[in-house]
């Protein structure tokens, strides 16, 4: 017999599995015997009050056994022989394009610039220990793209664009901890990433696709007159090999930035896009933890043994120069650390990530203002690249005032809304070190004047936020991409260019891992339609 259950319950008795295992049992007065199985089916924190409750979803079989937790299965195909698709890009629209490539019946070929994950630990290693930023493998760049070496969370808003459960399945499938079907706010960790992002690409291999490292596209193969291209039939490498498919699903991230100038320069079509840059604010874990769980500020008093670290989403309308301008926290890294994510040298960028325990002492965020057009007035000349260049001179100016190599610019919060230089900065947990300097003179006033009107909203919201107790580091440029490049909106294609499908976050229609994953599966789907 199969029961459901909806259970509201302190977090000791929600998240410990044999508490819960209790609780369930005893509310459906049946025995502790082996052949009852409890299953979370949904998990949620309600924190909103001081008496905090876990509110579960349960299925209990007894005498039954229950159902395979999943429906997705790896592919059994052999694609050796298939017709064949490129894939620039193995982040995660660029792997999920390739495994839904294969399930129709083509062969991928997934081309990606970075290292495959292994390699690329050493490339992180040189970026923060010896400030060297290797301009093909980095935070962003080589296998699993920029969400492998990330905090992992799974959860997007964009749940009409696919099916996030299908998504989480496959990471499951894949190794990821079965947790995340559970739970309201999934993350896996950049701890376990590696290993699912390993998996994900020996699924592709056993299944007869290719997946190449350290293989850079740096050309299109282009039909049509030079100035309105109407067809891409392939792309070339950088060591001049050429490859052609039945379609191209251009997954290359928004870091790409030469992805974008190739593009501009082939006369495909894109075009600029909003998008919104500040700094990340790096606070202790324990003071979030205090007022999101109505602690009392006590150093002997924590979030206890069951409750993880505690996350807050902000956002605020300010006004500068008579624009309405949003800022907004961004991609908070509960118990994470802050790491430099740039994909050249001499820029400087900073990002956010945690482990799947996220137990370092250290909360961050970004905290973002959105860019307004008349920001861009100054780089018009650049047309749909405008976003770009702002974008890049902020990150070039940021590593000077660093001291040119990755250490990042920073100042105490109170200390940025006073406009007084620190005295001595905080620990942090950003590991190529900071230098005490005014943001202000590091960030536009476009961005500073908000982002300081911001603080003030978001210090009456959150007591102890706006405090010298915490500090503002950046700069967070990359939080989406500055460009588009438009397709249509059913067929996925390039709305010029056929065969090309751009893809994910750098192409602009998805804004995290699992949005950038739903992405590819519609693209290799779409692709398949019109082309297999
Ligand atoms: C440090 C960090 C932490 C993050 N944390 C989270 C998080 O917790 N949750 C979340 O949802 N999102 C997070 N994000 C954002 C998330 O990683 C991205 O939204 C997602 O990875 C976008 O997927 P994508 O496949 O579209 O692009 P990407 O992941 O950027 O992948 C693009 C790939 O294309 C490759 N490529 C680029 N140019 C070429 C070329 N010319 N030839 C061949 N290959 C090329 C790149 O090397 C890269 O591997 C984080 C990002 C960073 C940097």
């Amino acid at each position: 017999m199969i029961h459901q259950l909806s259970l509201t319950l302190p977090p000791e008795q929600a998240l410990d599995e044999i508490a819960f295992r209790e609780q369930a049992l005893s509310h459906l007065s049946l025995p502790d015997t082996v052949d009852v199985v409890v299953r979370k089916r949904r998990q949620s924190i309600d924190a909103r009050n001081r008496q905090i409750r876990v509110q579960v979803e349960a299925e209990v079989f007894s005498g039954e056994t229950p159902p395979p937790l999943i429906q997705y299965q790896k592919p059994q195909t052999d694609v050796s022989l298939a017709p064949q698709a490129i894939v620039v890009g193995a982040g995660p629209a660029g792997l999920f394009a390739a495994l839904r490539l294969i399930e129709l019946g083509i062969k991928p070929i997934v081309l990606e610039r970075g290292s495959d994950v292994r390699a690329r630990r050493r490339d992180l290693a040189a970026i923060n220990k010896d400030h060297i930023v290797n301009p093909e493998s980095n935070y962003c760049f080589g296998e699993g793209g920029a969400g492998t070496y990330s905090d992992g969370k799974l959860y997007t808003r964009s749940t009409k664009r696919g099916d996030v459960r299908r998504i989480l399945e496959i990471f499951v499938a894949h190794g990821a901890t079965e947790q995340i079907l559970v739970e309201a706010h999934p993350h896996i960790g950049t701890n376990k990433l590696p290993a699912v992002v390993t998996d994900l690409r020996e699924s592709i291999l056993n299944a007869g696709g290719e997946v190449r490292f350290d293989t850079k596209v740096t050309d299109l193969i282009l039909a049509g007159s030079s100035s309105d291209p109407n067809e891409l039939k392939g792309v070339v490498l950088a060591n001049g090999e050429e490859l052609t498919g039945v379609g191209v699903i251009l997954a290359t991230g928004h870091s790409a930035r030469d992805i974008f100038y190739l593009l501009h320069k082939r006369h495909v079509r894109i075009e600029a896009k909003p998008f919104a840059m500040g700094v990340r604010i790096e606070h202790q874990q324990s003071l979030i933890d205090q007022f999101q769980y109505h602690l009392p500020s006590r150093p002997d008093v924590g979030r206890g043994e069951y409750l993880p670290a505690a996350s807050y989403s902000l956002v605020t309308q300010t006004r500068f120069k008579g624009v309405e301008r949003g800022v907004f926290s961004f991609c908070m890294c509960p118990g994470g650390f802050i790491v430099p994510a740039a994909t050249a040298p001499g820029e400087l960028v900073v990002n956010g990530m945690s482990p799947s325990r996220r137990d370092s002492q250290f909360a961050n965020s970004g905290l973002v203002v959105a860019i307004a057009d008349e920001d861009l007035r100054p780089y018009a000349d650049e047309g749909p690249l405008a976003g770009l260049a702002l974008q890049q001179d902020l990150e070039r100016w940021a590593c000077q005032m660093g001291d040119g190599r990755q250490t990042a610019p920073a100042q105490r919060i109170a200390d940025f809304v006073d406009g007084r230089v620190s005295n001595e900065l905080l620990p942090t947990s950003y590991q190529p070190g900071l230098a005490s300097v005014d943001m202000s003179d590091v960030l536009p006033d476009h961005i500073s004047q908000p982002l300081r009107q911001g603080l003030k909203d978001f210090g009456r919201k959150m007591p102890g936020y706006l405090s010298n107790d915490g500090q503002v580091i950046g700069v967070e440029s990359r939080t989406s991409s500055p460009v588009r490049i438009p397709r249509d909106r059913e067929t996925c294609e390039h709305v010029d260019v056929r065969r090309l499908f751009p893809c994910g976050e750098g192409a602009g229609y998805a804004g995290g891992i699992v949005s950038a994953a739903m992405d590819g599966e519609r693209c290799a789907e779409e692709l398949v339609k019109l082309y297999k």
